[in-house]
């Protein structure tokens, strides 16, 4: 059997895409194999978001070529694929940098792999072609075996694409246009997981809560009505949707975190920056007034949800004041988790251009001020939930034997001591302390639930009053 190694980097999309790669290529028989030593075809799928994530790109590919040489050198041929944003943005110019890679496809083209494949084994190929409305019509459904391999959790694309160009992302050039999957497509899709024991569903997309999708009576439908009709399945317990944009934030949107038990009490809203002048440079549209008044009718229609957003540090032409901005922003919210980094200036993007490009150890310093307090309120928002009593649904063994691995409603890792086979289990557990990565906790004797149908027990996301 012909095998097939495939590595995934970036964001969540990725993973999606990558395992629908990893599908098609099961229907040429390949096997997937978590090493690229050995393996027929390599498979980068590729993050080209901020200039490091390519920078890793080509320092992997030119371990894949030592690999593909001392394989050659057995008598097998290798073959090296780069698939994904990179491929998308730099097209011929990968090849010339390596020639050992044999094809280049772009995120809206790998469904045509099989052929792509075949031509590439006669001269080197590449198809970055940007129209989407047909890649998912031609996916092969994941075998009921590939979809229990990957667990009881699973991503699924609902929605591809972007088209709010804010100033410093490549999302745009790279993915296209926004584009929403039909209702009844991901209907299949979500069902079919279910069938195979998913219990717990993340829609995403580049912005996701911008869907709008073709229903199943012929209308259009927005995020909050498909997540209604997602909730209907049988099996799914818990249901997320990420990444989404402020302005695509509707009161249906922010009822159902209040009407619909699946929905979880988690939120990731990426609002980049606290400041008004960064966020106009930026392109965001909306200010962090705008921000904070959005994020009290969140908490008001779901008190305890879990809010956590993306930060960029060191935008062209950010000053102390506009960072401080941030940093009061972060104080107020109290976010129990975010990502941050540092600006990259991304070829194409128009802040590129710009001529106030903040100086690297600034950026650095901006960059540790911000996740030391961003750390701060994780762990405030982790031990708030100390001695309370949370349903965990059970997802893995864990680090230590006799530990199970699970997440809280609020997508915090859990380990407990449990037997073994309840993986798959939705459980109440006692959190009893909180860990710098995960939360640990034992079964609880009386039941009690939140996230689930029962009474919520959960505390209050931490407030300004945690912020030291
Ligand atoms: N659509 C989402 C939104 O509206 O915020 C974000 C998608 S983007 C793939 C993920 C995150 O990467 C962004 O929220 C931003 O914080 C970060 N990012 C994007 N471009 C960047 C750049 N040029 N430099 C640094 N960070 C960047
Ligand atoms: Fe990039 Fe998100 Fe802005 Fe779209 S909304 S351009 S994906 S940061």
């Amino acid at each position: 059997m012909k095998t097939v190694h495939i590595k995934s980097f970036g964001c969540q999309m990725n993973v999606y895409d990558g395992q629908r790669m990893a599908d098609i290529l099961g229907e040429q028989g390949y096997a997937e194999t978590p090493t690229p030593e050995g393996a027929d075809l390599i498979l980068l799928n590729t993050c080209h978001i901020r200039e490091r994530a390519v920078q890793k790109v080509y320092t992997e590919l030119g371990k894949l070529r030592d690999i593909k040489t001392a394989q050659l050198a057995n008598g097998q041929h290798t073959r090296i694929v780069v698939a994904g944003c990179v491929a998308q943005a730099e097209g011929a110019e990968i090849q010339r940098r390596q020639p050992a890679v044999d094809l280049v496809v772009g995120p809206q083209a790998y469904h045509r792999l099989p052929e792509l494949l075949e031509q590439a084994q006669r001269r080197r190929t590449i198809d970055t072609d940007l129209p989407i409305d047909d890649k998912f019509g031609h996916l092969p459904a994941p075998k009921p075996a590939a979809i229990r391999a990957r667990g009881i959790s699973a991503f699924v694309t609902v929605q591809e694409g972007c088209d709010k160009f804010c100033a410093f992302c490549v999302v745009p050039y790279t993915r296209g246009a926004e584009f929403s999957r039909p209702v009844a497509q991901i209907m299949t899709e979500i069902e079919r997981l279910a069938a195979s024991g998913v219990q717990d569903v993340t829609l995403i997309g580049q912005n996701v809560n911008a869907y709008h999708g073709e229903g199943q009576d012929g209308r259009v439908w927005g995020l909050a009505r498909l997540m209604h009709r997602v909730a209907e399945v049988p099996g799914i317990a818990r249901i997320r949707y990420s990444t989404s944009h402020p302005n695509d934030m509707d009161e249906d949107l922010i009822a159902a975190h209040r009407d619909l038990p699946q929905v979880m009490p988690f939120l990731h809203l990426p609002v980049q920056a606290g400041s008004d002048r960064m966020l106009a440079a930026m392109n965001r549209k909306h200010t962090a007034d705008d921000y904070r008044r959005l994020i009290e009718r969140v908490r008001t229609a779901r008190p305890d949800i879990a809010l956590s957003s993306d930060f960029i540090v060191g935008f062209p032409g950010e000053s102390d004041a506009d960072f401080e901005e941030t940093i009061r922003l972060v104080d107020e919210i109290g976010f129990a988790s975010s990502y941050s980094f540092k600006y990259s200036p991304r070829p194409g993007t128009p802040a590129a251009d710009l001529h106030t490009q903040v100086p690297a150890a600034l950026m650095d310093e901006r960059l540790q001020r911000l996740q030391a307090r961003i750390e701060h309120h994780r762990q405030a928002f982790n031990h708030a939930l100390v001695g309370r009593t949370v349903e965990v649904l059970l997802e893995r063994v864990g680090r230590h034997p006799g530990q199970l691995a699970g997440k809280t409603p609020y997508l915090q890792a859990v380990q407990i001591e449990t037997e073994a086979n309840q993986i798959g289990d939705r459980v109440q557990v006692v959190i009893e302390r909180a860990g710098s990565n995960s939360l640990f906790g034992r079964k609880a004797e009386v039941p009690d639930s939140v996230g689930g149908d029962g009474p919520l027990t959960a505390p209050q996301t931490p407030s300004k009053e945690l912020a030291a």
